[in-house]
């Protein structure tokens, strides 16, 4: 059986995207979440295929590299079976839906949003002409707790690499003119976003409205895709934004809707979310239960660590794991006298919390020679970036490194504390592969503080960098970000 669509620069599961090392094949797990039994499917498949390694991706769904042969008709439709693949193989490229990986356990959250994902899936699944929209069509909802999905930007809605975001906000709306006193309940506040930016709306959908107004949302992004049918790519919502601008957006929408979209801009929003605060051993808002939050080596989960993590999760109830947009990976419902066990035995798997691991946060895309874009070789640059400073330093809190084999930055769009940008130098009779460094989050500037330092001379200069900020920072409250804010670091 060959691949049941034709292949898509966007990998999915149906399609057969190639690799310089192979197919590359993407689960989708919307909002993150695997019972044991997908997660021993996904390990078994894996090993099948020959692959080593199930990476967990920045949009918490799971992906497959290496892959040499096409899947059989039976893999896909056992896939199907367990809930891992869409029912219409067209739709599976879309992006995954995203939340925040503590939603139903986070004792900060307003609302519960997984029955919202699975009711949006669902819709999705069932409607096949969605499939024209661009397969980057990105839809994440926030429930306000504190592990938003905004972790790296000070709000949740402030997340701006969602297409469409539903974020969860308090508001007192009159439900009719009688009401004097409204209550406040609930809403979700809307953005929308592409290509790193925001456009944020006063539009404040109830829960019950989410599915509809989201539907009629994604239609309108339709019409506007089909009315560009020459166009070399699919337009984005970028796009739509730009050359129509918001408001008319917004008015089509209305225009398709029973009742007009409600602008409220007087609400109450979430705390902000803490960054990499899901790591370590937390309450759940269930009495006597606890969640464990770890950090997985560049997302990379062998085989053995996922049938570990099944065998783990099917020791309570409900099992589950729940993989997050930071690469990690998060074991809820433990009861508290059973977490030093589940520690123990996920430290035996390798998998061992902790806070102060510098490696916790340590991301970067797949490199050469799995991408021909690649300069670098990003991986293995990575891993002895992370076993280097393992050793020399120790951080009370995680600090975000990323390194990109080239601009493009798939393994973290938004800006991260540390970013290494791979290059080569020009060396007498060689060219060596290098990195500019880039510091902090805020930095207006195109150009990195650090040019073109040869790989083996990466770890001693981050390991520096840190040791200064470990030196000199105002507090241990203070991060990495704030400390390079305040400060101008220069080569
Ligand atoms: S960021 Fe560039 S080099 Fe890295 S995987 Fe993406 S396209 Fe390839």
């Amino acid at each position: 059986m060959n691949w049941l669509t034709e292949a898509n620069v966007c990998p999915g599961l149906f399609y057969g995207t190639p690799a310089r090392d192979g197919f590359l094949i993407r689960i989708r797990t919307p909002g993150g979440w695997l019972n044991p039994q997908q997660a021993r499917h996904i390990a078994t498949l894996a090993e099948q295929w020959g692959c080593e390694t199930i990476q967990v991706t920045n949009r918490a769904n799971l992906q497959i590299r290496s892959v040499q042969t096409s899947p059989t008709l039976e893999a896909f439709q056992a896939l199907q079976q367990v809930g891992l693949a869409a029912q219409n193989p067209e739709v599976d490229h879309l992006r995954n839906l995203m939340s925040s990986p503590t939603a139903g356990i986070d004792p900060q959250e307003w609302i519960d949003t997984r029955p919202l994902v699975q009711a949006l899936d669902t819709y999705i699944q069932h409607h096949a002409e969605l499939a024209q929209l661009p397969a980057k069509l990105s839809i994440g909802i926030d429930g306000g707790g504190a592990v938003g999905i905004g972790t790296r930007a000070p709000l949740a809605w402030e997340h701006r690499y969602n297409e469409i975001q539903l974020s969860a906000v308090l508001a007192n709306v009159p439900e009719n003119r009688q009401q004097r006193t409204p209550r406040e309940k609930v809403y979700f506040r809307l953005a929308l976003g592409g290509d790193k930016q925001l456009w944020d709306t006063p539009i404040l959908i109830a829960p019950d409205e989410c599915v509809s107004i989201v539907a009629v949302l994604m239609r309108v992004y339709l019409d506007y895709v089909c009315s560009h049918p020459t166009a070399a790519k699919k337009p984005r919502m970028k796009h739509l934004l730009q050359e129509w601008g918001l408001e008319t957006y917004l008015d089509r929408v209305s225009d398709r809707l029973e009742q007009p979209l409600r602008r409220v801009t007087e609400v109450r929003k979430p705390l902000p979310t803490q960054p990499y605060g899901h790591l370590g051993v937390h309450p759940q808002r269930q009495t006597g239960l606890s969640y464990i939050g770890t950090g997985v080596r560049l997302g990379q989960l062998t085989i053995a660590q996922l049938l570990g993590l099944a065998q783990l999760a099917e020791t309570v109830e409900p099992g589950q794991i729940c993989l997050t947009p930071w690469q990690t990976v998060l074991l809820p419902n433990i009861p508290n006298e059973q977490v030093s066990d589940q520690l123990q035995k996920l430290a035996s798997l390798g998998l061992p919390i902790s806070v102060n691991r510098v490696d916790a946060a340590i991301v970067a895309c797949a490199g050469k020679p799995g991408c021909a874009a690649a300069v670098t070789q990003t991986q293995p640059h990575a891993l002895a970036l992370a076993d280097y400073l393992t050793r020399q330093v120790t951080l009370d809190r995680p600090v975000n490194i990323h390194l990109t084999g080239c601009p493009k930055s798939c393994a973290q769009p938004s800006p991260a504390e540390i970013t290494l940008l791979g290059t080569t130098i020009e060396r007498p009779n060689e060219m060596i592969e290098g990195y500019h460094i880039y510091l902090g989050t805020h930095s207006q500037s195109s150009l990195p503080q650090f040019h073109s330092i040869p790989a083996a001379d990466v770890p001693s200069l981050i390991e520096q960098l840190l040791n200064q900020y470990k030196n000199y920072r105002y507090s241990s409250d203070e991060s990495l970000d704030e400390f390079i804010n305040r400060n101008s670091i220069k080569q």
